[in-house]
């Protein structure tokens, strides 16, 4: 077997697997959260929801065109979100100035997303743990700044 067909070989085995594990969230957001995961291309990754918990309705967006396993770090992530708006309560305990009233974002609004951010991937590693996903860590980490970046220039620039 030729070495590029070596590859494709292990790097479809791979997206299979890839493919086991986001099928696996999204079906724990759908039975526990009653959540709609969609997978759409170009798609803004994000959770959509009504109101600061999570209620029936709520969905989430997967851009599909990047690897399936940046797919899964993504819905990982969002995930995390998923499980620090559980408690709406508990939510607004931890980041009372996660949700905008004003205009203008305050300080704490800023800190408030930041400091959910971290969070959400914090808890996203750990539901990877809990269902045993492996993560690639040099991945993983990689994405994490990047996504973290971009909140720390909107947080100077809003
Ligand atoms: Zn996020």
């Amino acid at each position: 077997m030729r070495k590029e067909e070596r590859n494709s070989k292990k790097s479809s085995a791979t997206s299979n697997k890839h493919k086991q594990y986001l099928e696996m969230v999204t079906s724990f957001l759908e039975i526990e959260y009653g959540l709609q995961v969609v997978f759409e291309r170009d798609g803004e990754t994000a959770l959509f929801h009504e109101r600061r918990g999570i209620i029936p309705g709520d969905f989430i967006i997967v851009n599909n065109r990047v690897t399936r396993q940046r797919q899964l770090y993504l819905l990982l992530h969002e995930a995390g979100h998923v499980l620090l708006r559980e408690s709406e309560k508990e939510h607004k305990r931890r980041y009372p100035a996660a949700v905008v009233h004003g205009s203008r974002p305050t300080r704490a609004h800023k800190i408030d997303t930041l400091r959910e951010e971290v969070m959400a991937w914090e808890k996203g590693r750990e539901i990877a743990a809990d269902f045993q996903i492996p993560i690639d860590d040099s991945v993983w980490h990689s994405m994490v700044t990047s996504a973290l970046y971009k909140y720390l220039e909107w947080s100077k620039r809003a």
